[in-house]
């Protein structure tokens, strides 16, 4: 298109971004397309992590521009946080191209510098955010642990003893993003005693008992490393402890921004999908024409189209309350599971319509169609978020 829009954005939805925005998005979606695109089927099929391209993320500027200690959004007037709506559009941008490497962003700039920025005293943002722009710095962020899932809110295992300015953390912790390389990983520990709150403490990885193993054998995201932590004795000044952090609640106050981010990815997804299939389509010939001309195939493309479209009206909204400060846990958790859920239907709908091809990584879409399973499942499950949501409309709880 001429003004550089999104073909498959029917609705025109980028049009809300400002000016500098969409140039802030364009040389993200240039980026993408000349160094990522190329090669994400080949990471992802030898889950090969492209070490050498996260300082290439660092100069586009936009790792926590929702925060004013990196300066802001580019191209932005002084230190203005970039808007939700910008932060969700490259969201959606990166997960169009490559689910991996939006989620390795997402974690670096959503879970990781997002806690950092919600619960971290001024001195502490000051000291970790600008060199987390500039990713000199990588940072993870680890809740989950083995034994710990869905109910982590009710039961964190890993342990945080006080001992004068320092904090003894001891624990596991699992499915750890970016872990085996961060530099930084925020990890979530229960206070030892009687009061046993959940506390947040930045971990330099390079600190004597902590120890990050990959993990193998992953069938989704194979281009992300996730890891599998133990953390034995390891000492962290109390400088290190996010000072803001008084409980659970601050924890879920990061997953709220993080969990809309990644209804934002599964949109990007269900673009990447749709697009892949009108291509092919309109390309495969049948019975003497494309297959893109029986009402069949149309039907597909349109309810591919349909859903992607809806739910990025969806997250659009969602972006809207959460500038104007009105954005509810109900408002990402319902987004999170019925973007994710679309997208599930709506990549196995591609796959279909490339049939024997679609399973092939060499046509991308198997990739979206694996990708789509940890979406759905990370951040909190469909189950979850739809409790979430459903003791916000009712007011009762139903997780136990
Ligand atoms: C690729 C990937 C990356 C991840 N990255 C990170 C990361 O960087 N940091 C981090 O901390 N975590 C991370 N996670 C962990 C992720 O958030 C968890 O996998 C998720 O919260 C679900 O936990 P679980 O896998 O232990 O499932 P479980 O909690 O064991 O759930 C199993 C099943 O039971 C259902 N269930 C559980 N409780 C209920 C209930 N009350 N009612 C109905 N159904 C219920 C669930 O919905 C699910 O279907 C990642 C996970 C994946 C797969």
């Amino acid at each position: 298109m001429a003004d550089n829009l999104l073909e498959e954005d029917l609705y025109r939805f980028e049009e809300l971004l400002d000016e500098a925005e969409r140039t802030t998005l364009h040389r993200v979606r240039e980026f993408l397309r000349e160094e990522v695109a190329p090669h994400a089927d080949t990471w992802w099929g030898r889950a090969a992590f492209p070490h050498h391209l996260i300082p290439r993320y660092g100069e586009l500027g936009i790792a926590g521009m929702a925060y004013e200690e990196c300066g802001g959004a580019p191209g932005g007037s002084g230190a203005t946080p970039a808007s939700s709506l910008l932060n969700g559009f490259v969201a959606l941008e990166m997960a169009r191209v490559d689910a991996s490497m939006a989620t390795f962003y997402g974690v670096h700039s959503g879970l990781a510098m997002g806690s950092i920025a919600r619960c971290g005293s001024k001195e502490q943002r000051e000291r970790w955010l600008p060199a987390m722009g500039r990713m000199e710095k990588v940072g993870a962020f680890a809740l989950t642990e083995p034994q710990g899932g869905s109910d982590v809110a009710l039961g964190l295992r890993t342990t945080a003893r006080r001992e004068g300015d320092t904090w003894v953390l001891n624990g596991e912790k699992r499915w750890i993003g970016n872990a085996t390389f961060a530099d930084l990983v925020v990890v979530w520990a229960r206070e030892e005693g009687e009061d046993g709150g959940v506390r947040g403490f930045v971990v330099d990885t390079a600190t004597p008992g902590f120890k990050a193993t990959l993990i193998e054998n992953k069938i989704a995201l194979r281009t992300v490393e996730n890891a599998d932590i133990v953390l034995t004795d390891c000492r962290v000044p109390e400088e290190n402890r996010l000072q803001e952090a008084g409980g659970f609640r601050d924890t879920a106050d990061v997953l709220r921004h993080t969990r809309s981010g990644v209804a934002w990815e599964a949109v990007g997804v269900m673009l990447a999908a749709y697009r892949i299939a009108l291509d092919y389509t309109r390309e495969r010939e049948q019975f003497g024409g494309p297959v893109a001309r029986f009402q069949l195939v149309q039907d597909l493309l349109v309810k591919m189209l349909s859903d992607a479209t809806s739910c990025l009206g969806m997250v659009v909204r969602l972006a809207q309350l959460e500038d104007a400060g009105t954005f509810r846990d109900e408002h990402s958790a319902m987004a999170k599971a019925h973007c994710t859920t679309r997208m599930r239907e709506v990549v196995g709908w591609g796959r279909e319509l490339l049939a024997g091809n679609g399973i092939v990584l060499d046509y991308s879409i198997g990739r979206f169609v694996a990708d789509a399973e940890a979406l759905y499942s990370y951040e909190g499950t469909r189950e979850i978020n739809t409790l979430i949501t459903g003791r916000a409309v009712t007011g009762l709880g139903a997780f136990v």
